[in-house]
């Protein structure tokens, strides 16, 4: 109760590895060494384009910043 649930959704197919997020927000975000591309921690799949994760709303303002400064737009926060 009195908690808002936020979901961060990263369509990580077209991540093209920049490394923004992992900046911006290091706690929730990591680029994967073999691939490339950021990883969304704790996150689960849904289905096969969407990595998706509950936070918190102390990591609302940092994962916002990630979503705008990611140059391809793949990630929302909801
Ligand atoms: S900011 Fe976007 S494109 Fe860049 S690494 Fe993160 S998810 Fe991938």
């Amino acid at each position: 109760m009195g908690t808002k649930k936020i979901t961060v959704c990263h369509k990580r197919n077209d991540c093209i590895g920049c490394g923004s997020c992992s900046l911006v927000a290091p706690d929730r975000w990591q680029m994967n060494e073999e691939d490339g591309k950021a990883d969304l921690k704790d996150g689960e799949w849904k289905g096969d384009e969407f990595v998706v994760a509950k936070i918190n709303e102390e990591e609302y303002t940092k994962n916002k910043e990630a979503a705008d400064a990611c140059p391809v737009g793949i990630i929302r926060v909801d």
